[in-house]
């Protein structure tokens, strides 16, 4: 799940001291307008163009070695074992083959394994064992890898190619733990297995941030398939809006269709519920996308339904917002039910939201990402896209999402599955593996270079919460008197 939207460049404007903004509504635009113009003296005061070239331009063998490492290993096995996931697509909390072929790899390498972490079965956590214990002081470098597949009508498939992120990363993980152990470098790589991307109940990721998997990582990285080669700008903002997934349950009481009056129809309660959100919408900001389904609609038309449930997914570009649709959808599902003489459950089942996005990694990504030969380069400023969906962990600890281009087809299409087997996939995650190696070793290798992420993701962090703060006033409420006579 994962789309960046590219935005186009903002003509008459200095576009390295203008970040492109996730900003879309005009209140959006008008309550961030301070808490822009802060995160462009920020990014200014960190000076990423020099730095970025500094690491990315210098001579320097052992990171090219490192490299070479994870071009080596992709090339002798870890493709063929993308191809081989590729070609057995296992559904989120399924994924038992794809996570032991992984699972075994990373032991092979050295790699203890923790399986089902945060109770979750096809979630594990894979240390590092051979360096010094607690990586002598080092950073924590952490490495994301999904493996879950789509669920399509005529068969399940990788058309969002999570069957590749595995191998890049171990490549990744490989050729930086080996590095670190030879050359004495303090720091570790955890590798962390994360399941079931694409379901959204429970959101996996924010699972484990609250199950404490992520404690002690002071960075993580993940590849994704991509459309396109691109750099995120910095910021806060979401790949897909910020969501709400929600269950609406409806009980009523059944009885015969010929003598339907002795019951309550259960399915009326959700078909009132999507005429309800129906009517809501012209007095929705514009913005808003609000689509169900009907998970549940009786058993069969002699009985009057008893129960009966949809699943909403609400989304708005900000969560603030969010918050106000939200109570108003709830709102109408308890409407629905006094209507149809029903009872209602609502509940939120999971939800995403913004997360932090930081130039200090996106642009080293980005450089090595050009520099190792990344197709369909799109070289205009990019939106701000944290590294995962949720948003959970992208606003807790830095990281970074690698979208070297992979597929010439859209997300979630039986052509990116293709893809994955062929020549650009392969190109793109050969690219995004040696990518990973190279700036997880400037992270672990460059303690200036740790400082600036460091300062720029609290800066970003601190940015974000007054973001929060002054959009709470930008959405006021109507005042709604009581109805009086005449
Ligand atoms: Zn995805």
């Amino acid at each position: 799940m994962r789309l960046a939207f590219p935005v186009a460049p903002l003509a008459l404007l200095t576009l390295a001291a203008i970040p492109a903004t996730a900003q879309e509504t005009p209140a959006e635009k008008t309550a961030a307008a301070d808490v822009i113009r802060r995160m462009g003296e920020l990014e200014r005061s960190l000076a990423l163009p020099p730095l970025v070239a500094r690491l990315a331009g210098a001579r320097d063998p052992r990171r090219d070695a490192v490299i070479a490492r994870a071009r080596d290993l992709m090339d002798r096995e870890l493709l063929a074992m993308a191809d081989d996931i590729t070609r057995h697509p296992e559904t989120g909390w399924k994924e038992e083959r794809s996570v032991k072929i992984l699972a075994d790899y990373l032991t092979a390498h050295g790699f203890a394994i923790e399986m089902g972490v945060a109770g979750l079965k096809t979630a594990f956590v894979a240390r590092y064992t051979k360096g010094t214990p607690g990586g002598a002081g080092g950073p924590n470098l952490g490495i994301i890898v999904e493996y879950d597949a789509l669920r399509g009508t005529s068969r399940d498939f990788h058309g969002d190619q999570h069957s590749a992120q595995g191998p890049v990363g171990l490549a990744a993980a490989v050729a930086v733990s080996e590095f670190l152990t030879s050359s004495k470098t303090p720091g570790t790589v955890t590798v962390y297995g994360t399941p079931a991307e694409e379901l959204a109940s429970p959101a996996a990721k924010t699972v484990m941030y609250k199950a404490g998997v992520f404690k002690g990582a002071d960075v993580l990285i993940r590849s994704h398939s991509s459309t396109a080669t691109q750099d995120p700008g910095p910021g806060f903002g979401s790949c897909c809006m910020n969501i709400n997934v929600v269950h609406y349950t409806f009980s009523g009481a059944p009885a015969h269709q010929l003598q339907a009056w002795d019951g309550r129809d259960a399915l009326m309660g959700v078909i009132e519920l999507f005429n309800h959100i129906d009517g809501l919408r012209k007095t929705l900001r514009p913005e808003t996308k609000i689509q169900g389904i009907i998970t549940e609609g009786g058993k069969a038309p002699n009985v009057v339904p008893d129960r009966a449930a949809a699943e909403f997914w609400i989304r708005y570009p900000d969560p603030v917002y969010l918050a106000q649709v939200s109570a108003l959808v709830n709102d109408a599902a308890r409407g629905a039910a006094l209507a149809t003489g029903t009872k209602v459950r609502i509940e939120l089942d999971s939800s995403s939201r913004n997360g932090i996005s930081v130039a200090a990694l996106n642009d080293l990504a980005f450089a090595y990402l050009k520099k190792l030969g990344a197709t369909k380069v799109d070289d205009s400023p990019g939106r701000p896209l944290p590294f995962e969906e949720t948003g959970t962990v992208a606003t807790q600890i830095p990281g970074v999402g690698l979208t070297a281009h992979s597929s010439n087809g859209g997300y979630h299409t039986f052509e990116m599955e293709a893809d994955a087997l062929g020549e650009v996939g392969h190109h793109g995650f050969m690219v995004d593996a040696q990518t990973m190696a190279a700036v997880l070793y400037h992270f672990a290798t460059d303690a200036p270079y740790r400082a600036t992420v460091k300062r720029e993701f609290d800066g970003l962090h601190g940015l974000y919460d007054e973001y929060l703060t002054a959009l709470r006033s930008a959405y006021p409420l109507p005042t709604v008197p009581e109805p009086t006579g005449n």
